[in-house]
């Protein structure tokens, strides 16, 4: 069964592109092969492995009129177990384009279906809306991840993106879980990032992952050189801490398959 993560939060520049692409590199650097769909329409998840001009099968391509299948889409990284699957700014016209589609969120979930039994872990970078791109992004998932920027306020936005997620599993996918909230550009050396660090926990408390992604220049840089940050600088303390991300997301999945084997069973 493949893990679906959706990197959600409707909040612009929280990390989520940083996490979705350095994420996926982390857990396909654990031999298992991973598929990163970028879903926001500017493309920043792409641009960090390809030149648009090499893009020619977008998820605009995929998931609009053209349908294009997903397959043909997918593009191999540096990273044998790691492919992307690259979007286009032409997914902004995606929303216009399903309005009236009584099936426009399920776009993804049908594409996807095909190439599923290919890929032990999908990462689902999405734009910072709610609209139907992210829709469709938890329709297909397993999992949400939710980046929260360690800043005052950051809490503020995650009410609407939880609402969205009761909604989701109240009917197109009752099966999907919040795997886990991760804290991003922490600051040690601020009392905002150590006070909303406080407050996050207090808010989400067990769900709250342990590890904290702190900032780094190098997780800045890496994206312009079309590296992940475990080819760019694989000792930095980003590469350390999205390791250690990795390592617990792949620990709450395995956990989460045993906790569901055993309801069924009952
Ligand atoms: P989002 O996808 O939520 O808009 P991004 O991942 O694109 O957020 O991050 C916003 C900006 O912050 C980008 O310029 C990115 O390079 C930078 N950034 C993200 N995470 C870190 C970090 N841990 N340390 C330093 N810079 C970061
Ligand atoms: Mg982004």
């Amino acid at each position: 069964m493949t893990a679906i993560l959706t990197v959600a939060n409707q909040k612009g520049g929280v990390g989520k592109t940083t996490t979705a692409i350095n994420l996926a590199a982390a857990i396909a650097q654990r031999k298992k092969k991973t598929l990163l769909i970028d879903l926001d329409p500017q493309a920043n998840a792409t641009i960090a492995f390809f030149d648009p001009a090499d893009v020619q099968v977008s998820m605009f391509d995929v998931l609009g009129d053209h349908r294009a299948e997903m397959a043909a889409a997918i593009k191999p990284t540096k990273d044998p177990m790691l492919f992307v699957a690259p979007a286009k700014l032409a997914l902004a016209k995606l929303e216009q384009q399903l309005a009236g589609q009584f099936d426009a969120p399920f776009k993804l979930k049908d594409a996807l279906a095909a190439s599923l039994k290919e890929y032990d872990y999908v990462v689902i970078d999405t734009p910072p809306a709610l609209g139907i791109l992210t829709v469709n992004a938890m329709v297909s998932s397993t999992h949400l991840v939710v980046p929260i920027q360690a800043a005052y306020f950051a809490i503020e936005g995650t009410d609407d993106l939880l609402e969205t997620y009761e909604r989701i599993r109240a009917r197109p996918n009752p099966a999907l879980k919040v795997l886990g909230v991760v804290i991003t550009l922490f600051d040690k050396r601020t009392n905002i990032s150590r006070d909303t660090h406080e407050q996050i926990r207090s808010v989400f408390g067990p769900v709250l992952f342990k590890t904290r992604i702190g900032k780094n220049v190098r997780l800045e840089e890496s994206p312009a050189y079309k590296e992940t940050i475990f080819t760019f600088a694989p000792k930095s303390p980003g590469a350390q801490e999205y390791r250690k991300l990795a390592l617990e997301v792949t620990q709450r999945v395995e956990e989460d398959r045993i906790a569901s084997h055993t309801e069924d069973a009952a």
